[in-house]
Order: structure tokens, then C-alpha cells, then sequence
């Protein structure tokens, strides 16, 4: 069991339902899952109310599905959902939480052929998810019975009301047996829906969430952009170009969502990694190394791995998922900005979940501006003025003094003008960055071995130390090498082993799988604008 699991567990949820939620990525109960769990394991009726985003659909799915009679051929549990897509995602989640008890789950929403419904409800199903409309339709075709349901939600229920459902609601719930549990969670609570509830249920449990005030550290500037779940990936990664962010702590959801978003990133050529609760210490400690010495620039993490990490210096703080309750978001963007230093949280939102912001903005009483994402051409000019800002540096620590660089230079200078001249220079490192250095010659590099039959270099077991003739003297910094190497060698930056940076040389470790490949393409290769050589060390190096 990980960590989250015990939370699980803590509320009563059994063990196979435990795996499945392992399996999903979560780590541990939202706020409104652990308030919820426990009361409706009991059998009671519950009136909740949370903001979108905050696991409602958890928190009735778990305890349901944990009551459900694997013995009843009939369905035990009906939700009435809003829409077509809101009634499959919670088919989903119950199909996901409920898949080491067999369990059926059927969503019946209008636009699909109500034949195949009434074929797939007819070979027995215990869970039904349908939207008012076609569960209307069912009842008048006699095609859905009601009598074994134990269990009735209401999900959505705002949004149910603003789209006419009301009385169709009342109608289907006249069909249900009266000795049933009877569950209604919305993200507001409009008089309609109050009404019904006190209507339909029996002495229910009220769980309301969010609006205590706590206070966010003020000096974190927060923003928020809002962008469709698709765009999510583009977008970080134009906000990170933008920002030009070397050191950030990204949120996710579930340890999935991490995995999945760090090898996303990593596809892109960002030093990104995940951390969350499948890590062991070892790894974890790892990742967290790699992070303090800037060889992991974005760090992917879920709440419960984040919390207790000491790391410095992290400047921004991107909420890719939302926080699931005002206390959270506070914990997450604490992150950033640390002892006065100024910190920046940026949060990326769904258009649905705009009140969830707006809550968090009111609960944390700051301001989250928003902001949208920066366009291509905006990523591109901002890349130019970094590119100026490197060949400053560049300049005033002194590259290409050697003879043969000035030389050259002095000769250019001569045939052209310098602003022309100077601008094709730009222009070609701009399209070729990172490999925009001088090519050096073989500088005296002996032969080098064949495949992956290295002489002992004074690596760890497994991996090949390497020998590169820049160093600490040249600017470089651990960063420098794993994104040149993960670039130029194509292979991830987690593979990179130690990096020793001495101040002429550096010494780099890679597995030996990839070191023939790192190898060759060193030799096309530049860092700070300068080539690399690059060899096998010599053990006592
Ligand atoms: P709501 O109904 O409150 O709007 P959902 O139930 O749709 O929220 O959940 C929002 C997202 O959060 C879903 O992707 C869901 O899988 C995820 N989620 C729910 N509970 C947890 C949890 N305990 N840990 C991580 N992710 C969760
Ligand atoms: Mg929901």
C-alpha cells in the first residue's frame, strides 16, 4: 500500500477498490471524498456541495460501488447526470474504481440507438448513469426497472435545474423504491435543488466545502489561463519558453497524470521529471538531487509528493490540475517564493472550472489575473531577446578569443557590414540553437571503442563515464549538459548519470547502452558556444 492508499483505507474503503485507485494515479481521499466516504458506507443520505473538480464523483462511486450485492442481477444504482458527457465520465470512473469487482456500469444518454441500450440493460447491469431524458424514455418503454435500487445520485444537480430537468427529476424519482439511500451533490446550492432535497431524502448528512478564508503568501504573483484539456501540454510548454522558467514545481492530479506529463515534456526536450508516491526513497531522493542541481528544470509532482520537500529557489509554481480546495492551492504555490524572494503561480483552468478559481481567489483572498497564453510569435520573439541576451554573455565572458576565431572574424568584418554580418550570425543560431557553436576538429582524441565494449572509465556499474573538455571555467552548469546530451543523442535526461564539472573539464555519466551514441553526437555539438570534445575517461581521472 502507498501512501494514499492508508488514507483510503483510514475512511473504510476495502482493498480492491484500494488497487483500483492506486492504479488511477490517486493518492489520497479530495477533502470532499474523505467527509463524504465514511457517511455514505453507513447508508446515509448526503446533501454535498463542492466546487467542480473536487472528486464528488469519487466520493459517492467508492462507498456505492463498496455496497453493491455482486449477487443482484438488477440495477442497485441509478445517477441522473446533466449531459451526455458528464453521464459517461461517471460510467467511467465506476467502470475504473469498480474493476476488480466485476461490476457492470451503463450510461444511457439520448443520441445513441436505444436499442443497443435496452440490449446491454437487458444482459444486467448494476450501476445505470443516464441523463433525464432517455431515462424518461426507458421507463415509458418499460425497459429499465427500478425496484432493487439501493442507491440514487443526483449529480450536477445545479446544472440539472438550469437545463429544465426538474420535473422529469421528480418523475423518475417517483418510480424509485422508497427504502433507498438517496445522494445529491452539486456545486452550488440554488433554492430548487434545496427544496427537492429536503423533499427526498431522509435526515441527510450536509457536507459543504470551501469559502473558510486562509490567506495566501502575498508575495506570489498568481495568474490563471484558460485553455481546453487538449491545448493543456502546447500550453505549458509555451508559458515555459515564455517565461523562460528554469525552475518550476508543476501540479498534477494523480501520480498517471505526472508520469504522463513528464514523458510528454521530456518528448519536447524539457529536463522534466515526475515525483509522487510509486517513487521509493531512493528514487525520490534522486529526482530531488537532480532537481537542487538544475539537471530536472520542471518537476512534476503530485500534492502529497510535494509536501515536506525542501527545495529552494523554485520560481514558479504551475498548477497544470487545479487544487482540489482552497488549503491546497495555498500549500502548493508556498512553494515558490521564499524567504522575499518573489514567486510567480501560474494556474491552468478548464472553462467549467472558472468557479472553482474564483472560490479559491475568494477563500485565499488574492488575485489571480488572468492571462492568456502566449502565441507562437510571442514564444519566438521572447526566444530572440534571450538569444540576445546569451550572445551578451557570451561576449563579456570572453568566447572565441582564440586566434583562429578572431582571425576569421577580422576577416568577415572586412568583406561585410558588421549589422548585416551580425544578423546572419543571429539568424543561424536562432534556427540552429544549441548547435550553433564552432564545430572543433578531433582534438586529439584516440581511437575510440566500438559498441558497448568500453575499457573500465571509473563509472558506476552499468554506466560509462565520459570525458568533456569544458568546464566550470566556461560557464557551464550541470543543466547545460543534459539538455545538449538529451537533445543531441536523443535520449531521455533521465538517463544521465553524475556530472562532475571541474574547472576545465567536466566528467559525465551515462548508461552504456546510449554512450556510443552520446559520444558521436558530442562531437556536432556546442555548449556556451563552444564545441565539445568529448571521450571516454581514463579510471583515476
Ligand atoms: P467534480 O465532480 O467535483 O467536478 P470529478 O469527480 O469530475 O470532480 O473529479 C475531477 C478529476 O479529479 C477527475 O479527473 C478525477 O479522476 C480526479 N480525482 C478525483 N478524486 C481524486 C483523488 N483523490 N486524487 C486524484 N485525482 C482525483
Ligand atoms: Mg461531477
Amino acid at each position: 500500500m502507498t501512501e494514499l492508499t492508508q488514507g483510503f483505507a483510514a475512511l473504510g474503503v476495502n482493498p480492491l477498490i484500494i488497487e483500483a485507485l492506486d492504479e488511477m494515479g490517486f493518492e489520497e481521499p479530495s477533502p470532499i471524498q474523505a467527509a463524504a466516504i465514511p457517511l455514505l458506507l453507513e447508508g446515509k443520505d448526503l446533501v454535498g456541495q463542492a466546487q467542480t473538480g473536487t472528486g464528488k464523483t469519487a466520493a459517492f462511486a467508492i462507498p456505492l460501488l463498496q455496497r453493491l450485492d455482486p449477487e443482484e442481477p438488477r440495477p442497485q444504482v441509478l445517477v441522473l447526470a446533466p449531459t451526455r458527457e458528464l453521464a459517461l465520465q461517471v460510467a467511467d470512473e465506476f467502470g475504473k474504481i469498480g474493476k476488480r469487482l466485476r461490476v457492470r456500469e451503463l450510461a444511457v444518454y439520448g443520441g445513441q440507438p436505444i436499442e443497443r441500450q435496452i440490449k446491454a440493460l437487458r444482459a444486467g447491469v448494476s450501476v445505470v448513469i443516464g441523463t433525464p431524458g432517455r431515462i424518461m424514455d426507458h421507463l415509458e418503454r418499460r425497459t429499465l426497472k427500478l425496484d432493487q435500487i439501493r442507491a440514487f445520485v443526483l449529480d450536477e444537480a445545479d446544472e440539472m435545474l438550469s437545463m429544465g430537468f426538474i420535473e422529469d427529476i421528480e418523475e423518475i424519482i417517483g418510480h424509485l423504491p422508497a427504502e433507498r439511500q438517496t445522494i445529491c451533490f452539486s456545486a452550488t446550492m440554488p433554492e430548487p435543488i434545496l427544496r427537492i432535497t429536503e423533499r427526498y431524502t431522509r435526515t441527510p448528512a450536509r457536507i459543504s466545502l470551501g469559502g473558510r478564508g486562509i490567506a495566501a503568501p502575498p508575495a506570489i504573483d498568481q495568474a490563471y489561463f484558460e485553455i481546453r484539456e487538449r491545448d493543456k501540454v502546447e500550453a505549458l510548454t509555451r508559458i515555459v519558453d515564455h517565461e523562460a522558467i528554469s525552475r518550476a514545481i508543476v501540479f498534477c492530479r494523480t501520480k498517471r497524470e505526472c508520469d504522463e506529463l513528464a514523458t510528454a515534456l521530456q518528448a519536447r526536450g524539457y529536463l522534466a521529471e515526475a515525483i509522487h508516491g510509486d517513487l521509493n526513497q531512493v528514487q525520490r531522493n534522486r529526482v530531488l538531487a537532480r532537481f537542487k542541481e538544475g539537471q530536472v528544470e520542471l518537476l512534476i509532482a503530485t500534492d502529497v509528493a510535494a509536501r515536506g520537500l525542501d527545495v529552494e529557489n523554485v520560481t514558479h509554481v504551475i498548477n497544470y490540475d487545479i487544487a482540489q480546495s482552497p488549503e491546497s492551492h495555498v500549500h502548493r504555490i508556498g512553494r515558490t517564493g521564499r524567504i522575499g524572494r518573489e514567486g510567480m503561480a501560474f494556474t491552468l483552468i478548464h472553462p467549467r472550472e472558472f468557479r472553482h478559481l474564483k472560490l479559491i481567489e475568494r477563500a485565499t483572498q488574492a488575485r489571480i489575473q488572468r492571462r492568456s497564453v502566449p502565441t507562437a510569435t510571442d514564444v519566438a520573439e521572447r526566444a530572440l531577446d534571450l538569444l540576445g541576451e546569451r550572445i551578451d554573455s557570451l561576449v563579456t565572458g570572453g568566447a572565441g578569443q582564440e586566434s583562429r576565431f578572431m582571425d576569421l572574424a577580422a576577416r568577415l568584418l572586412e568583406e561585410h557590414e558588421p549589422d548585416r554580418l551580425v544578423a546572419a550570425l543571429v539568424a543561424a543560431m536562432a534556427e540552429n540553437r544549441g548547435a550553433a557553436g564552432p564545430e572543433t576538429g578531433r582534438l586529439g582524441s584516440g581511437p575510440v571503442p566500438e559498441g558497448h565494449d568500453f575499457p573500465n572509465t571509473g563509472a558506476e556499474p552499468g554506466y560509462v563515464r565520459l570525458f568533456m573538455n569544458i568546464g566550470a571555467r566556461h560557464r557551464v552548469t550541470p543543466a547545460d549538459f543534459v539538455r545538449t546530451i538529451a537533445r543531441k543523442a536523443d535520449i531521455s535526461g533521465g538517463l544521465i548519470g553524475a556530472i562532475d564539472i571541474y574547472d576545465d573539464f567536466t566528467f559525465v555519466e551515462v548508461p552504456k547502452e546510449v554512450a556510443r551514441a552520446v559520444l558521436d553526437a558530442m562531437e556536432h555539438a556546442s555548449i556556451q558556444g563552444r564545441g565539445i570534445h568529448a571521450e571516454p575517461a581514463r579510471p583515476g581521472h
